[in-house]
């Protein structure tokens, strides 16, 4: 009898491991054509300074909308994109549209685009980023590449030398979801972020008053400050965790509670508590 019952839980386990694989092997199939088709768009999730409220910086978000499936989340997309190349054709893409766009904002606004570390070890990766550059006219000191911990865990020299050629051309980096993974103080020594960006989960746990939380913040806050980054919050949901983040020594805020990615983009304006924006 238990016997049986194992028989059905692994069948019912195959059945799902081959539906799960369909499923994305439909979506990879989709993901060829959806440039062409016009179904990726870009939305723009504003950064503000802390104290000022200003829009510091726009980070651009990849959006792909299937013509049955609706909105596919980036999360869902990237990794087949990174398995079948056609990242690359993705990101340059984003990289042009998204520089041919911050051109238009005030010049202090800067753009801030997420790079895998696939598009970043491909040899053709510095010569997209000086074409979305000389292209679009945005002066290279407004870009700034969001790497996570994972996409420089393994730093070996070709990625130094890239980082190296990035850097004197003006290009700047953050390290994205910073305290998600495997921490490593290694690669804060070797590569030159000028920006961290703190994993939302320390927003969350700093507002409902962990002083662990808290005291790790803090540490960030002052490694970074010594350090010449900037300390970004992001995934700020209440106004709670604003403050929080804030009263650590955050210099720059990023959260649904202040603004939703959106197509649209207003640098001018100041960070006030969310509007009902659509994303
Ligand atoms: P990320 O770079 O850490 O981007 C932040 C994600 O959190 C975005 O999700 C954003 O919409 C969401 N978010 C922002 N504020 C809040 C908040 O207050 N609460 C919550 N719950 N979420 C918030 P999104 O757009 O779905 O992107 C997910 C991830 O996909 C990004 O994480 C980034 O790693 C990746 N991604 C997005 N666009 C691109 C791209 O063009 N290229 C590459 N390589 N990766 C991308
Ligand atoms: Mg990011
Ligand atoms: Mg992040
Ligand atoms: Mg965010």
């Amino acid at each position: 009898e238990a016997k049986n019952r194992g028989r059905g839980t692994y069948a019912a386990y195959r059945r799902e491991m081959r539906g799960r694989l369909e499923e994305r092997a439909l979506l990879e199939r989709d993901l060829q054509f959806a440039l062409g088709r016009g179904e990726i768009t870009v939305s723009y999730q504003p950064m503000f300074d802390a104290s000022s409220s200003r829009v510091l910086c726009y980070e651009a978000l990849m959006r792909w909308t299937h013509p049955i499936r609706g909105s596919v989340s980036p999360a869902d997309f990237i990794p087949i994109a990174e398995e079948n190349l056609l990242i690359d054709e993705l990101g340059g893409w984003l990289l042009y549209t998204s520089c041919a766009e911050a051109v238009k904002w005030p010049a202090h606004v800067k753009l801030a685009v997420n790079v895998s570390r696939l598009q970043l070890i491909n040899n053709g990766f510095f010569a997209t980023v000086v074409e979305a550059l000389s292209l679009s006219g945005l002066s290279p000191d407004r870009l700034v590449l969001e790497l996570t911990e994972s996409a420089v865990l393994e730093m070996d020299d070709d990625l130094q030398d890239l980082v190296k050629r990035l850097n004197a051309i003006g290009v700047s980096f953050a390290l994205d979801d910073f305290g998600s993974g495997y921490s490593s103080l290694n690669y804060i020594e070797k590569m030159r972020f000028s920006m961290i960006k703190i994993d939302p989960k320390f927003a969350q746990s700093s507002a409902e008053g962990s002083a662990n939380s808290q005291a790790v913040v803090s540490a960030v806050v002052s490694m970074a400050k010594s350090l010449d980054m900037v300390v970004a919050a992001e995934g700020i949901e209440a106004g709670e965790q604003a403050d929080a983040m804030r009263e650590l020594g955050c210099t720059c805020l990023q959260g649904y509670h202040f603004a939703k990615p959106s197509a649209f983009v207003s640098p001018d304006r100041a960070a006030s508590p969310n509007r009902r924006q659509v994303a």
